[in-house]
């Protein structure tokens, strides 16, 4: 029997009548001819609430008992959920990661996912079991101890699921309908993508449109997964949501996929300090030791010697890379005159695969911005986007004019 993975969120499993209709669904699969893995989430807020928990209990907490905690939200939503289809009757059963087992690294909070063992969830389907509902985010390290996949995870598990099971396709079922060419909140004119390349979801992913966890895109694209996000609260047919493919399958797109945002973001910069070698090291050593997460880099020209670094991070990292910054310097190993930090900047980005054999688009984004009034801070770019550091006040607006200058709500 060919297999179909399906994955619900947390929203899409929130109360025991959404279950219900999540349940219909997989019904319905198996009624195509399918046996069904399901992923599951923890109900919506779960996770949120036993993480508080974690933290009222022990605020330095040790994380294998972290991950004890927080994956029991999975635990739940997968045995109603079996319990739901079989009330269905529909041949089901829980599983939890280690009676996959689902085998991880010791990484807790944080772990990959290293196997995923296949034989006894077949040998079952052999038996006549039509469903398999599989707890997401969670695993079991080599120690024995159960471990979790990091926030957002279970989208995690599903592709890995699809890759280990050979499954047709990975259905992520979410509170959206789809990939949208920006967050709709920001312009009515967002239109919903029927298909994006894995490349272009991965940089829409990790420059924040929520929909997918980056890592669950990067497993699909290496083991070329087919995946696609849609709705739980419509009704779906067959070319509902948006497909996540390699780029052969996408025959027309155009040239800009998308444009991301991402709002909190810090500008940082050390005046004047040695242009020697080693001075980048000497920095962005102590700011990784730090855990900031550094993004955009920018060494200015040297004069007499000396020269300007700037650099972007999260702002909620900034008192962090402060206080790296300055330890480092009370060590002499950079002696910088100042570091001067503009909390109130955004990173707006284009994203798209059409760039690599389309010139001009990147100037076409400045000149863009340039109508606007709006001034750029810092630039970078890569084969697939090109990214700006603005004022915050301007995101909304570089948004909409990016949207309107690549004629995003048209359909290639
Ligand atoms: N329940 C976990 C979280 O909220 C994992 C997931 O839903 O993907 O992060
Ligand atoms: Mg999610």
């Amino acid at each position: 029997m060919p297999v179909l993975v399906m994955k619900f969120g947390g929203t899409s499993v929130a109360t025991l009548d959404r279950i219900r209709r999540a349940a219909k669904r997989v019904g319905r699969e198996v009624a195509n001819g399918y046996d069904v893995i399901v992923i599951v989430s923890a109900m919506a807020g779960e996770t949120n609430k036993l993480v508080g928990l974690v933290e009222e209990t022990s605020p330095l907490f040790d994380a294998r008992e972290y991950d004890a905690v927080v994956s029991s939200g999975e635990n739940v939503t997968a045995g109603l959920m079996a319990l739901t289809l079989q009330e269905m009757e529909v041949p089901a059963r829980s599983w939890q990661g280690w009676q996959v087992p689902l085998k991880t690294t010791s990484v807790h909070a944080a772990a990959r996912i290293e196997e995923i063992a296949t034989e006894n969830i077949l040998g079952k389907f052999a038996e006549g079991m039509k469903v398999a509902v599989v707890a997401g985010f969670q695993g079991i390290s080599p120690e024995g101890r159960t471990t979790t996949l990091g926030r957002g995870g279970s989208d995690t598990t599903a592709v890995a699921f699809a890759a280990a099971f050979g499954a047709e396709r990975c259905d992520i079922y979410t509170d959206v309908d789809g990939v949208y060419t920006t967050d709709p909140r920001i312009t009515s004119k967002a239109r919903k993508l029927e298909k994006i390349a894995f490349e272009e979801m991965l940089e829409l992913a990790s420059l924040g449109a929520k929909v997918l966890q980056t890592r669950s895109v990067e497993l699909a694209m290496r083991y070329n997964v087919r995946l696609r996000v849609l709705s739980s609260f419509e009704d779906n047919n067959e070319n509902a949501g948006t497909l996540v493919c390699a780029e052969e399958d996408i025959v027309e797109s155009n040239v800009v996929a998308g444009v991301a945002y991402s709002r909190d973001e810090a500008k940082m910069t050390l005046v004047s300090v040695a242009d020697r070698p080693g001075i980048a090291a000497a920095i962005f050593g102590p700011l990784a030791e730090a855990g900031v997460n550094v993004d955009m880099i920018v060494q200015n020209i040297a004069e007499e010697g000396r020269t300007d670094m700037t650099f972007s991070c999260p702002t909620d990292q900034v008192k962090r890379a402060e206080a790296a910054m300055n330890a480092a310097k009370d060590r002499a190993e950079i002696n910088f005159h100042d570091l001067v930090a503009d909390t109130d900047v955004c990173k707006v980005s284009i994203v798209g695969i059409g760039m690599r054999s389309h010139a001009g688009v990147a100037s076409q984004m400045f000149s863009t911005l340039r109508d606007e009034g709006i001034n750029i801070k810092v630039i970078t770019t890569s084969e697939n986007k090109v990214s700006v550091l603005i004022d915050r006040i301007y995101m909304e607006l570089a948004v909409q004019a990016l949207h309107d200058a690549f004629e995003l709500e048209r359909a290639a």
